[in-house]
């Protein structure tokens, strides 16, 4: 029986050599007219993947000191994690190339990237650490801390450690507007630390929570763009999140939307992907329950495991709680597998059409994340871009623009 929590973790399997920095979403042409209505069994043209080099670094023991020289700590010897210089905090003066800093003087100086940042009140716990608001001594800027406490005798400490290093390979690779950003991180005798950029109010489900338990079509037509954007991104990188829900997209005070939580999160290496159960239950595609993923699927098709959640997570915003979540354990699992989710009536036609296309049941009739960001549904969203926020912060008339 598959138990309804997040599954456990298996062993990372992508290699940093191999992810893209800062690759933008790909090309796509006019898919207006598409509709999951009038062509059930199209075979969508898929983003084209591409592959190139990236170096990764060495592994080092547990409990090595953080060296200034290599910014690598290590762990056990099968389990390292490579550990990220902070980038200087905003506002800070970048040194001088002209006048390089000796590098003694600059090992003399080394502050530890955590006294760089006061821990500041808990915005939640996860499986294996809290969370903490921190702020930046020097400029005051403000990051999230994720807090792991890594203790060597501890029977978890193997999957915390599988799990952190999974979420800094692939978060390490990653920029883009909608998804979290990974400031660095740092490891202080058993803690490690995981700083991101600090995402406020928090989490879609909690802002469902905090909304009356549901949210306005309009509102849910917006946050499905920006995770579709943060997907189509992700997935041109050939990574998959696989753990798409709720709780791990995180809305800022713009309306705008961000993957988080990529301890789940897989680069597709081969051909074939090989896929193991995991994710949250209630957000699965039918094809990972079922095992077909794990024997000969595409690497192309796998990314269609996040295309069903996304289905899922919009349900979720709309209703309060992901389809099938009445059912528990194996009930649920069979629901899955056998039964379409109920698609709220009172959806209008582009968001039931939108969600038939997430809950095709063969992964390769499922649209990408860049076809379905032409679909009716997204495209006549509002849309709260990025120059529309620096517009705000730059002192013009915010609520003027708004009302446009
Ligand atoms: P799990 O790790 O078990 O999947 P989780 O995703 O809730 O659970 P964490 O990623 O550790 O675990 O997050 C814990 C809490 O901190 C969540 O409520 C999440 O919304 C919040 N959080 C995580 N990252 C950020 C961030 N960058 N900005 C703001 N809040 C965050």
């Amino acid at each position: 029986m598959i138990p309804m929590g997040n599954q456990a973790w298996s062993a990372p399997e992508m290699p940093t050599s191999e992810m893209i920095p800062g690759l933008p979403p790909p090309a796509f042409f006019d898919y207006s007219a598409f509709s999951c209505n009038t062509s059930p069994h199209h075979s969508p043209a898929r983003n084209h993947l591409q592959n190139p080099k990236s170096p990764s670094g060495p592994a080092s023991p547990l409990h090595s000191k953080l060296s200034h020289d290599t910014s690598i700590a290590r762990f056990e010897s099968d389990c390292p994690v490579n550990v990220h210089p902070l980038p200087l905090p905003p506002g800070a003066t970048m040194p001088s190339p002209s006048a390089p800093i000796p590098q003694a003087i600059a090992k003399s100086e080394f502050v530890p990237m955590k006294s760089q940042w006061k821990k500041g009140k808990l915005i939640g716990r996860g499986t294996f650490g809290s969370v903490y608001v921190a702020t930046n001594r020097l400029t005051g800027a403000l990051c999230a801390m994720k807090e792991v406490e890594l203790l060597p005798d501890d029977p978890k400490a193997a999957e915390c450690i599988k799990q952190l290093q999974q979420e800094i390979k692939v978060l390490s690779q990653l920029k883009h507007l909608n998804i979290v950003q990974y400031y660095g991180s740092d490891m202080v005798d058993d803690q490690f630390y995981i700083y991101l950029e600090y995402v406020h109010p928090g989490s879609i489900n909690k802002y469902v929570r905090e909304h009356c338990g549901a949210m306005t079509e309009s509102v849910v037509r917006n946050f499905t763009r920006h995770i579709l954007n943060g997907l189509a991104y992700l997935h041109s990188t050939k990574t998959i999140h696989r753990d798409i829900k709720g709780a791990n997209l995180l809305v800022d005070s713009f309306g705008v939307v961000k993957l988080a939580d990529f301890g789940m999160a897989k680069h597709l290496t081969g051909q074939a992907a090989d896929l193991s159960l995991k994710g949250s239950p209630y957000w699965m595609a039918p094809e990972l329950m079922q095992g077909v993923m794990q024997r000969d699927s595409s690497s192309v098709l796998a990314l269609a495991v996040d295309i069903w959640s996304l289905g899922c997570t919009i349900i979720e915003m709309l209703t309060g709680k992901p389809p099938w979540s009445e059912f528990e354990g194996a009930a649920a699992m069979f629901k899955i597998l056998r039964d379409p989710p109920t698609v709220p009536e009172t959806l209008s036609s582009e968001g039931k059409d939108f969600l038939r296309c997430c809950f095709q049941r063969n992964p390769a009739d499922r649209p990408s994340a860049a076809m379905l960001l032409e679909h009716q549904f997204v495209k006549n969203s509002q849309q709260l871009d990025v120059s529309y926020c620096n517009t705000a912060f730059n002192g013009k008339n915010f609520m003027s623009k708004r009302a446009m």
